[in-house]
């Protein structure tokens, strides 16, 4: 068994996985198995009889990590083990361990996740006059930086720096107040617990004797100091990954861990991968093209195992709804010629490209999955819903009171909201308790008789639903649409149909969790889909559209990447690293195994207005345009289609003729024939 599954490695990467003490560093180009390699050790490890409980393997997105659950446990011979080994995201394994080890803070156990969007609303409740996204970034680097309130602000010199570090301590404060836990905090907290309290830091690494990190070039210090102090009884790190792959520059990662890693883990064996055994050598040709342009790098070797196979299309369109329709054709296409939609993906650098995009798809009726769009969550209704089960499972979380307790409408104003909230503040108390214990005539006197009572009211429903929960999981939902009618709400009112559609979908999912999971609670569910919107669903039979950052890790048989425009790829401007642009660069064209398209266009519709671009300079870095490859511009007319000229106005295709890189159409404007090229019209 053990011998059968390093059967499928090469040397090297055999090498790796049969090491089994100390610590390990595998360092090597895209696609040359890195995953592969530990997954297949995971297997192996536990084949040679190791405990697969003591063995963690560590991640940055959802689907990275089921992608990579399904291929250990193809390896393992499930039968054999009782618990399966832990393999997840960073995030997800603080969550599993501040679910057990919270108290350790004095904090309660029943802590909610929020999402970046509260945290937008929470941060911008307390400053409106920084800008919001500024402070996002500098409190998420404090906390990256395991920089305290009190240390961001003594350091503090400039006055925005300062205030920042103020906003900084108000918004910590109110997340312990109300029981909340960032994103961050899901690494910090557990970081904080275990620093203090050695004797569990001790247990912990003794649970997990061998722990595995993927992607490691993405790791910040943050990680890096948690994983030493899991690391407290043992040296039993395997790391892999790839400098040129560094993406995450941005959010602190910092590429010294992954240089450094020999010196911060004494008697490391390293390990070179040299083989890419993913892509036809006409793309590894051209990613090795474009990553040489970096100066800052190690400079590793990567030579092609595949054929030469076709060569890279790139795609040039006047605006965004050509290069869209251009796609959908070519997609369509594949999917005729029985290409499966799980191996096709479109990747951008920029999310907000995914919109025509999906508007296309939605038109053409192609099913497509935004991975890491947050698209779904991110939907009134479903914060709504989302607000009203988490007062079920902490009451204490004001800041989902307050979004839901005038939903559906009560009557309870702006006004009345503000009353309650200075006085939580001026006795410290969480809004739902004051509701509770104040008597309707001491409530009545705060903020009148009527809100008084229609408080009482929802407080009380609010407790009923408490005890239905406890008694049946499966119960709740129903009982919950008897007392609030939230989903009858939309009746009637302009695509109110769409939202209870909505509605329903989470309704059933949240049952279909119950179903599977009976021993999980409210709170579990309601933390899992905070770690899922955050990375994305997972759904094998659409086609992805993903940003670059989400691919990371993945593979496809053909890909496309767009908006090859100076600006949107690279993005240039205030904070560009072109350096780091490149390397996202190099990860998207590394993704395509047999396929790829680039894509450019001439204008885009962006912010508001419509921008004129040129294109990428990674175009010609990576010797696509001028050299190996002419722009193959593809007639997208057929005979009959109806087209649209600025001048002639409407038209019908009669003949499509090749001309140099363009194509002539001859076109019939209500009764006079034409010769047009193709770019001069858009279809109508
Ligand atoms: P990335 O840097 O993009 O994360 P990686 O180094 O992790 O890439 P993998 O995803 O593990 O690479 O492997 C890339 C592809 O090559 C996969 O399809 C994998 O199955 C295949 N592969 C890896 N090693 C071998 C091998 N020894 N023989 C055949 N195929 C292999
Ligand atoms: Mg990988």
């Amino acid at each position: 068994m053990s011998e059968n599954l390093l059967s499928l490695l090469n040397d090297s990467q055999k090498s790796a996985a049969e090491h089994i003490d100390g610590s390990l560093l595998i360092l090597a180009g895209a696609g040359s198995g890195k995953t592969k390699t530990i997954t297949t050790r995971l297997a192996y490890l536990i084949s040679i009889g190791i405990d697969p409980a003591s063995i963690l393997t560590l991640t940055f997105t959802n689907k990275a990590a089921s992608e990579m659950r399904e291929r250990a446990f193809s390896m393992i011979d499930q039968a054999s083990i009782n618990t399966p080994p832990l393999l997840c995201t960073f995030h997800k394994f603080g969550l599993l361990f501040l679910k057990f080890h919270m108290s350790e803070l004095g904090r309660k156990g029943n802590f909610i996740i929020i999402d970046t969007d509260d945290k937008k609303r929470i941060i911008k409740s307390i400053d409106k006059e920084i800008t919001t996204s500024l402070l996002v970034s500098e409190i998420s680097k404090y906390k990256n930086t395991l920089m305290s309130p009190a240390e961001a602000i003594a350091g503090a010199e400039l006055k925005l720096y300062q205030q920042i570090a103020l906003v900084y301590q108000k918004y910590q404060e109110y997340l312990l107040k109300n029981n909340l836990v960032d994103f961050d905090d899901l690494l910090l907290l557990p970081y904080e617990i275990l620093k203090k309290n050695e004797k569990l830091a001790q247990q912990v690494s003794q649970k997990y004797q061998y722990i595995m990190v993927d992607e490691y070039q993405d790791t910040n210090e943050l990680q890096y100091r948690l994983l030493r102090l899991l690391c407290a009884t043992h040296n039993n790190l395997c790391v892999v990954g790839d400098d040129d792959q560094s993406i995450y520059g941005w959010r602190g990662a910092t590429i010294k861990n992954i240089l450094n890693f020999s010196e911060h883990f004494e008697g490391t064996k390293v390990v070179k991968l040299e083989e890419n055994y993913r892509s036809t050598d006409t793309i590894l040709n051209h990613a090795n093209q474009l990553i040489e342009h970096n100066r800052d790098r190690l400079g590793k070797k990567l030579v092609g195992t595949r054929a030469k196979g076709d060569s890279i299309k790139v795609y040039e369109s006047h605006d965004e709804n050509e290069e869209t329709r251009k796609i959908i054709d070519d997609i369509k296409a594949l999917l005729d010629s029985g290409i499966s939609a799980k191996d096709v993906a479109i990747l951008f650098r920029v999310n907000a490209l995914s919109r025509s995009l999906e508007e296309g798809f939605n038109k053409a009726g192609l099913n497509y999955k935004l991975v890491g769009g947050m698209k779904f969550y991110e939907r009134a209704e479903i914060k709504d819903l989302i607000a009203f089960f988490r007062i079920l499972t902490n009451s204490n979380d004001n800041f989902s009171l307050k979004r839901v307790i005038n939903k559906p409408k009560r009557g309870i104003g702006k006004t009345t909201i503000d009353k309650l909230e200075a006085k939580s503040i001026q006795t410290q108390k969480p809004i739902f308790d004051l509701i509770q214990e104040f008597s309707a005539d001491e409530l009545a006197a705060i903020v009148g008789k009527k809100n008084s009572r229609t408080l009482k009211v929802f407080e009380a429903s609010i407790m009923d639903l408490k005890d239905i929960l406890t008694e049946s999981k499966m119960k709740f939902l129903d009982a919950f649409e008897d007392t609030f009618d939230y989903r009858a709400s939309y009746d009637n009112v302009p695509d109110g149909f769409e939202r209870q559609g909505n509605i329903d979908e989470f309704y059933g999912y949240i049952r279909d969790y119950f179903m599977q999971n009976p021993h999980l609670e409210l709170k579990d569910f309601l933390n899992e889909i905070a770690l899922e919107s955050e990375n994305g669903e997972y759904n094998n039979e659409a086609i992805s559209m993903m940003s670059i950052h989400a691919s990371k890790g993945l593979e496809f048989k053909n890909l496309f990447i767009i908006g090859l425009e100076e600006g949107f790829f690279p993005l240039t401007g205030d904070g560009a690293d072109i350096e780091e642009e490149r390397r996202l660069g190099y990860v998207a064209i590394t993704r395509a195994m047999d396929n790829l398209t680039l894509s450019f266009v001439h204008s885009r519709f962006y912010k508001g207005k419509r921008a004129i671009l040129q294109k990428s300079r990674f175009l010609s870095e990576s010797g696509l345009i001028k050299g190996s490859l002419t722009i193959e511009k593809q007639s997208n007319f057929k005979k009959g289609d109806l087209v649209q000229h600025k001048i002639f106005g409407m038209g019908r295709v009669q003949k499509a003729t090749k001309a140099g890189k363009d194509y002539k159409l001859t076109i019939n404007f209500g009764g006079t024939k034409r010769d047009i090229l193709s770019s001069f019209v858009e279809k109508s």
